[in-house]
């Protein structure tokens, strides 16, 4: 068997273990420290934010984020339905209802339009949504613009997922710092990884006090436990934020090596009938996180995406489809939903191809072999 070529595998730099042994060296092994602090600082000046809290995970950020836009029990949450489940997951946490709303095709994120008609719909049934969540899928920048105008008309919060987009960019704009709070992620498989961790993105330099305070159990001023509010434990280790800082220096290159990995799929594959790309759209810098492609079997001469996974695995190439839509998953089957086709059709076609920062030539000509093989 061929050694695995995974999908998008962590890639550590050379100062990782630098930092995760000043945290050894002195017993900052907490959730708090100066690994947390520094990584905090890191991401501040990286995308330009007012502040930065970091978190347990992606999840734990958008789940304070829902609490600090005062989601309570019986409320409604729009989310964009062509996303990962932790997008949703953390409205249910709150018992609020996900209320989804499909794609638009430039950039495959929730589209503006019908997020209009979702909300006038859902305001006309006596159910104003109390936060918008739109995602930047697999690093391409949502129509922020549009989505902010919505918003702003009807007056209701946005939780940026930029999960999948640290360093992506909207107007020379950092993915994170549009919305009114935004989401990172730092699992295993994103662009720079800390095992496993997030952050939460604010504007002014005190936007997360609260959420320190509620990712650290709530704990009122006093010298013994005093609790007025339901605390959580959400914070990222010390440990953990050491791997952090150490992918920070090293987040521009990955952000590189990745655009480099697109750029090859796409000069490798353009021509061959039924496979298409995404472009950026003017004013959008993707990270491009996962590279993507389309096969449309109407074109393709019967070939599906599916034909070419199984051709993949078979070479022990991992490649995934695009993510399957909100509204089409079973646990969110009694959920409104505000669709347009869109995500279905991304989900039927669309596939995911090895994209890690650390992937050779080599075996991205493999993964490329394979896939030409069938028009041959
Ligand atoms: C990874 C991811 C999350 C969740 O982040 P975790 O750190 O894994 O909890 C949320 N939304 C999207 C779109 C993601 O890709």
């Amino acid at each position: 068997m061929n050694e695995k070529i995974w999908l998008s595998s962590p890639h550590m730099g050379e100062s990782e273990l630098k930092f995760v042994n000043a945290a050894f060296e002195t017993n900052w092994i907490a959730p708090l420290g100066p690994n947390v602090d520094g990584f905090e600082n890191d991401l501040k000046a990286y995308l330009k934010a007012g502040d930065v809290a970091a978190l347990s995970s992606g999840t734990a950020a958008l789940h304070l984020a829902l609490i600090l836009a005062d989601v309570k029990a019986g409320d409604e949450v729009i989310c964009q339905s062509m996303t990962f489940s932790a997008s949703a997951n953390p409205i249910v946490y709150q018992g609020a209802t996900p209320v989804f709303v499909d794609s638009e095709t430039d950039t495959w994120n929730m589209d503006p339009v019908l997020l209009e008609t979702a909300i006038k719909d859902r305001i006309s049934k006596g159910r104003k949504p109390k936060a918008i969540i739109p995602v930047h899928l697999y690093g391409m920048p949502a129509k922020m613009e549009e989505i902010q105008a919505v918003a702003e008309k009807y007056e209701i919060t946005v939780i940026e997922d930029a999960a999948e987009a640290l360093g992506s960019l909207y107007d020379n704009r950092a993915c994170g710092t549009l919305g009114e709070y935004g989401v990172l992620s730092f699992n295993g498989n994103k662009i720079i990884t800390t095992s496993s961790g997030g952050a939460l993105v604010g504007h002014n330099p005190h936007a997360l006090t609260k959420v320190r305070f509620l990712a650290t159990q709530a704990r009122d001023p006093a010298p013994h436990y005093e609790h007025s509010h339901i605390g959580y434990n959400y914070r990222m280790s010390n440990v953990t934020a050491g791997i952090g800082r150490g992918q920070m220096e090293v987040l521009d290159e990955r952000v590189r090596q990745r655009r480099a990995n697109y750029s090859f799929y796409e000069a490798q594959l353009q021509g061959l009938p039924g496979i298409e790309f995404v472009a950026e759209p003017a004013r959008m810098f993707s990270n491009r996180w996962l590279s993507t492609i389309l096969v449309n079997p109407e074109t393709s001469n019967g070939i599906t995406r599916e034909t070419i996974r199984l051709a993949l695995e078979k070479l022990n190439i991992e490649s995934r489809p695009l993510w399957k839509p909100m509204h089409l998953q079973p646990v969110f089957s009694g959920a409104p939903a505000y669709v347009n086709g869109t995500a279905a059709r991304l989900f039927e076609n669309g596939l995911c191809l090895p994209s890690g920062s650390n992937l050779t030539t080599k075996q991205l000509t493999a993964t490329v072999d394979c896939i030409k093989s069938h028009w041959q």
